[in-house]
């Protein structure tokens, strides 16, 4: 029997938030989102029709984050970088294949396998290095721009000598 949801209002609330979302957010998440203007849903409402479009192909649970489950309404395949500080999880698109998975497991057919790859985003990663005592230089002769702790002697990328200078950057 095909699955079935009534779409009440708040449901479809749900169903809105979700189009074209590429937050990748969890129940609580969508709750947090929606709860002002639908003061009576609740986040097992949200649970339900998650597992409901589950079940009918329309998100796809991912399970890069440890603390949360979290959703993907875009269903095509690719693969999910998770930033251990900021836990946004971003898209990756090309190609990966998980190398000699099924030559491992010959007995089984292989459904589904997600990759769970743990990164720095760039955002964070340059937070990181500011606090490490990191600065960046820009390259007054080729534009290059360089993260060091002290002011690097000579440009890595064209070699000039003093042409480095403190990078601010604009935001
Ligand atoms: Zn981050
Ligand atoms: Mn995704």
């Amino acid at each position: 029997m095909k699955p079935k949801i009534k779409w009440t209002p708040q449901r479809l609330a749900i169903l809105k938030y979700l189009d074209g979302n590429k937050e990748h957010p969890s129940a609580e998440d969508i709750y947090a989102a929606l709860s002002k203007d639908f003061p009576t849903m609740s986040v097992a409402t949200v649970y339900n029709v998650m597992e409901f479009l589950k079940r009918t192909g329309r998100v796809k649970e991912i399970y890069v984050d440890p603390e949360k489950r979290r959703f993907d309404p875009d269903v095509t395949v690719h693969h999910h970088a998770i930033c251990i500080k900021c836990k946004r999880i971003f898209d990756i698109f090309s190609d990966i294949k998980i190398p000699e998975l099924g030559e491992h497991i010959p007995d089984f057919q292989i459904l589904d396998a997600q990759l769970k790859i743990y990164v720095l985003c760039p955002h964070c990663k340059d937070k990181e290095d500011l606090k490490l005592g990191f600065k960046e230089y820009q390259c007054t002769n080729c534009g290059a721009i360089r993260t060091a702790k002290h002011k690097p002697q000579k440009c890595p990328s064209c070699n000039s000598r003093g042409s480095l200078k403190e990078f601010i950057s604009a935001q």
